[in-house]
């Protein structure tokens, strides 16, 4: 890796505060999940205010810093209850992690889909982001970093790594669950819309990287968690390797048909696989384009 690719994660720090703020919205956010639907939908599509219930909870949203290059997507265009509502259908199918739900809860999804798609950032479905990638489906996300989180460090992670950046989104919940988050993006073009999304929400520990994710981040490693958000035939061996005892690593595999996979390090040479549900994910592709 050369000098310059050490310089590339992006410090978002550069443009944020102190990073103490992540948790703390993350706290306030915490187990105000149980929304109506109806109304938010309606909400949503009017492009109306935050009801005066929600006031709280959009304290603890991560809030976005409008900016001259920024001017559609930096505006409220959704209503906090939709994606409260959002969070409340997330638990109802299944995800239970508190801090999980408190983070889906705290990240303006909508501000990572194109301002055109907005009215429909909250429906349980991944979105078109362009180069025939996706948004992934809001409980996949949850339900991948819940798994990540149930280990036996009672849901502690200073490190993961994020293979499949996309628009950013899942990164954005993973900095309010992880001391840093690396997230590597094979797809330029995306890479750069990730950083454009994440700007403007001042997120002090993400790092991102544009590479082949598939390789992993040797320099960085070991991770605590490691989240591919595309399916290969199989976990590549790197990432493997790169997961620290007691580390767990969360990855669609298949083809047409896929499994969400758990696989846990066990010691130096033991890995634990589990396989958990049926899921639907963008192939992992290899090299850069
Ligand atoms: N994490 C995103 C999901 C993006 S879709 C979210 O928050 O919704 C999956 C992404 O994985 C695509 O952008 C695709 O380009 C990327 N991808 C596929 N193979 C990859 C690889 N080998 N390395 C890095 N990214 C890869």
């Amino acid at each position: 890796m050369t000098d310059k690719d050490k310089r590339f994660p992006l410090p978002l720090s550069s443009v944020v505060d102190k990073p103490s703020k992540n948790s703390q919205a993350m706290q306030r956010g915490a187990g105000k999940v149980a929304t109506p639907q109806t109304a938010t939908l309606n909400a949503a599509q009017n492009g109306s205010r935050p009801v005066r219930q929600t006031e709280t909870a959009v304290r603890s949203t991560m809030h976005a810093n409008p900016t001259p290059a920024a001017p559609v997507r930096a505006a409220p265009l959704v209503s906090d209850a939709v994606r409260f509502a959002m969070v409340a259908r997330v638990a109802k199918q299944g995800v239970s992690d508190t801090k999980v739900l408190a983070a889906m809860e705290a990240v303006p999804r909508h501000m990572f889909v194109e301002p055109a798609l907005a009215s429909q950032a909250y429906i349980d479905a991944s979105l078109p982001i362009g180069h025939h990638q996706t948004i992934s489906q809001p409980y996949i996300v949850a339900r991948m970093i819940e798994v990540m989180r149930s280990n036996g460090n009672g849901g502690v992670l200073d490190r993961v790594l994020e293979i499949g950046t996309g628009c950013g989104y899942q990164a954005a919940v993973l900095s309010l669950v992880a001391k840093e988050v690396y997230s590597i993006e094979r797809i330029k073009p995306l890479h750069e819309l990730a950083k454009a999304n994440l700007r403007p929400l001042r997120i002090p520990n993400i790092r991102l990287h544009y590479g082949d994710g598939m390789l992993g981040l040797p320099s960085v490693a070991p991770f605590d968690g490691i989240i591919l958000a595309a399916a290969g035939l199989e976990v590549p061996q790197a990432l493997l390797e790169q997961l620290s005892i007691g580390g767990r690593l969360v990855a669609p595999v298949g083809a047409r048909h896929q499994v969400l996979q758990l696989i846990e390090r066990v010691s130096k040479f033991e890995w634990r696989n589990t396989t958990l549900e049926d899921c639907h994910f963008v192939p992992l592709r290899p090299g850069v384009v």
